[in-house]
């Protein structure tokens, strides 16, 4: 039992509060016509959810608000209140009892409440489908509706078969699982474009990080060769200072000592120089001596001509004596003179000149008068004078000569000691040239290495090299050593340098780029995954629901069948599923569940034929079919049964009774062979204040309210 109570309160024509108890497998509602036993079985539809306010007889919500009548006011709110038997938990839900209320305001404002709290038209969905009560509403026939079933296309047919058969629940998973698998696809797809967007950037990113990769090997690469270049250079250079301190010092020392001795020399030499030109000072004893031989020799010559004279008897004052002496003085003058041009001494010709002078002066002297003192002088004074000059000449010469002499041996000796010291000095100075020619090699090599160190200096300072983490290392062998690793580290400079432009920030936006391509490959292979699954899925539910529903289908047939032939006494009936098709211009033509009668002694071309009793009892034929092979937990029925004889409602009545067992069934009814069926019955009365009102009733006292059937 599921129905456990309905309160109507202002709904339609229950103006005032009532409420239906349902104790009974079968409720028989009873009443004159227009009491509002139908206004019932739209509570009902209502309170569960029903959104067709046309279905329940009205245009807007307002409608079925109680309006009001010439005795009572009309009420501004409508409620029914539908009370569930939970204590089977049916329903997924802890409490014993399900309470689905609605109500509607005069505003509009309409409401659902589920034991109490306000809830969405939703959640009252979700709830009935736990219990098999879909959107069709087949177990609730409304009034005339009986055979609504027959009249329904063959795509809402087989819906409402599908729901009878419970398997409304399968295709909302199906529904669900195709809604998630648009969406899965959907987000592939962006996905997959996003990929595709990121893929040609991430290989240009990977392109230029495998460069920086390289770029940061020939880094290390590069400050490690440049390192042990360093090291190496730098204990080389070191060894070179080493060696040329080691190597100066006794070169210096012996500069030194070569110099010293070579300044000593010098002044030994100057000092023989010296003493030297102090000889030469004596050479004047040279000229001294030709001077003298000269003067020697006029006096001679003079001396021979006088004693000439002497001889000649020469002393008179006679004239041409005079002019003869004047004669031989011109001639002895002259004569003079041709010797003196000969000769090649300034001093010998400035004495010659200055004799010459003499001896012209006295040949003026004798030419203007003098020759009387002349002729005065004795000759023999003459000679004699001239005599002891000559003695005192030879005594000078003899000197001169002793003291020449000794001179000459004197220069002798200090210019060969000059020329040995000369010697000395040259082989010094030869030694100390050769001493200074090593000091500049030193010194050449003392610049060479000099600029290596700068050089060295520089490059540690240029490519960054921590001082501290020299290597303590063999030096370079040899300078094609050095060449070599230089080399390399230049042509690491160069690639670094040809590098250069890329940007560090790559490495990062590769990382970042890759992860990101990495999470949606993993994201895509994720929703490929499931998309895989929500297929597998849809193909089991589609599997499911097509043997359920062939099963289904054929259970039904069969029930449907076997209550037609009792029905009708014979015939046949049968549902007949057909698959959606597609027509020649290409349209979906929808598939469904036609149906095929063959009703006894007649020749059905169509269900029009069939009169209105046929209609029902079909109806009923298939609903009760569809309600014993899966029963829904309730049904209502408002007078389907009206268009039945009297022979055909004993047998509605029977099938009632065998339906009753599996489901519970509010019925509204006219039908006296109805009534007897029911455990409980209502009366529902109208009277003049247009208010609905509710009795319960004994059989004999509903038997009032029935039709004559
Ligand atoms: P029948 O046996 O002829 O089918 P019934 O008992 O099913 O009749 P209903 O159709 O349920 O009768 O009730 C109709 C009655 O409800 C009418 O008298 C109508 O005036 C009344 N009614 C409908 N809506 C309202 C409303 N909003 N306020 C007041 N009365 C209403």
């Amino acid at each position: 039992m599921y129905f456990k109570s309905l309160t109507l309160s202002g709904f339609k024509s229950f103006g005032k509060t009532t409420v239906f108890e349902f104790p009974s497998r079968i409720t028989s509602v009873v009443g004159p016509n227009g009491s509002g036993k139908s206004n019932v079985v739209e509570a009902i539809r209502w309170v569960l959810g029903e959104q067709s306010i046309k279905s329940l007889r009205g245009k807007k919500g307002e409608d079925l608000i109680f309006n009001g009548s010439d005795k009572a006011a009309r009420l501004g709110k409508a409620e029914v209140k539908l009370i569930f038997d939970n204590s089977k938990k049916q329903f997924p839900y802890e409490f014993d009892e399900v309470i689905i209320s609605r109500r509607v305001i005069r505003d509009g404002t309409n409401e659902y409440l589920l034991n109490g709290s306000q809830v969405r038209l939703k959640d009252i969905f979700q709830l009935l489908s736990t219990v098999g009560f879909g959107s069709t509403q087949h177990h609730i026939i409304s009034q005339g509706e009986v055979d609504r079933i027959l009249w329904a296309s063959s795509r809402d047919r087989q819906e409402m078969i599908e729901e009878a058969l419970g398997l409304k629940e399968y295709h909302l998973k199906k529904r669900e699982a195709e809604r998630r698998l648009g969406e899965t696809e959907n987000n592939l797809r962006q996905i997959d474009a996003q990929i595709r967007e990121l893929r040609p950037h991430l290989k240009y990113l990977g392109a230029q990080a495998e460069k920086m990769k390289a770029v940061e090997e020939y880094r290390v690469d590069l400050h490690e060769k440049a390192r042990l270049y360093a090291s190496r250079e730098s204990i080389f250079l070191a060894e070179i200072a080493n060696n040329s301190v080691r190597e100066r010092d006794p070169l210096e020392d012996e500069s030194r000592t070569k110099s010293a001795h070579i300044k000593e020399l010098a002044n030994e030499i100057a000092r023989a120089e010296k003493s030297f030109s102090g000889l030469v000072v004596k050479d004047a004893v040279k000229l001294k001596l030709t001077e003298l031989d000269d003067r020697r020799r006029m006096l001679e010559r003079e001396l021979g001509r006088v004693e000439g004279l002497l001889s000649a008897g020469v002393g008179s004052k006679d004239s041409d004596v005079s002019v003869k002496v004047i004669i031989g003085e011109l001639r002895d003058t002259l004569f003079f003179v041709k010797e003196i041009a000969d000769k090649d001494s300034f001093e010998a010709l400035k004495s010659g000149i200055s004799d010459i002078k003499m001896r012209l002066e006295k040949l003026l002297r004798l030419s203007v008068g003098e020759r009387d003192s002349v002729g005065d002088l004795s000759l023999e004074k003459k000679k004699h004078e001239m005599a002891s000059e000559l003695h005192e000449i030879e005594m000078s010469v003899a000197d001169l000569h002793a003291q020449r002499e000794e001179t000459g041996s004197v220069r002798e000796d200090t210019l060969r000691e000059l020329r040995e010291r000369e010697h000395d000095i040259r082989t010094e100075e030869r030694e100390l040239e050769s001493i200074r020619t090593k000091l500049r090699a030193l010194d050449f090599d003392g610049e060479k290495y000099k600029a290596r160190n700068i050089e060295l200096a520089n490059f540690i300072r240029d490519l960054k090299i921590d001082g501290s983490s020299l290597l303590d290392i063999e030096p370079f062998e040899g300078d094609s050593d050095r060449a070599q690793l230089m080399r390399q580290i230049e042509r690491l400079r160069i690639r670094l340098e040809e590098a250069g432009g890329i940007d560090g920030s790559i490495v990062k936006e590769y990382e970042d780029s890759k992860s990101r391509d990495e999470f949606l490959t993993g994201e895509l292979r994720d929703i490929n995954s499931a998309a895989t699954q929500l297929k597998a899925l849809m193909r089991e539910l589609d599997q499911q629901l097509h043997e359920k529903f062939s099963e289904g289908l054929k259970n039904i047939n069969e029930e449907f069948s076997a209550l037609f032939r009792s029905v009708f006494g014979g015939g046949k009936a049968k549902l007949t599923y057909v698959a959606p098709s597609v027509n020649d211009a290409g349209e979906v033509i929808d598939g469904g569940i036609e149906i095929e009668l063959d009703v006894p002694r007649k020749r059905l071309r169509s269900l029009d034929m069939l009169s209105g009793g046929e209609r029902a009892l079909t109806s009923v034929a298939l609903l009760f079919a569809m309600s014993t092979v899966n029963p829904p937990p309730f049904l209502v029925l408002d007078e389907t049964d009206a268009a039945l004889d009297e022979a055909n409602s004993q047998r509605y009545g029977d099938l009632l009774e065998q339906l009753a067992k599996k489901t519970q069934l509010i019925i509204v009814t006219h039908n006296r062979h109805t009534m007897q069926r029911a455990g409980v019955l209502y009366g529902v009365t109208m009277s003049g204040d247009g208010i609905s009102r509710v009795i319960s009733l004994k059989l004999e006292e509903a038997k009032e309210f029935a039709s004559e059937g």
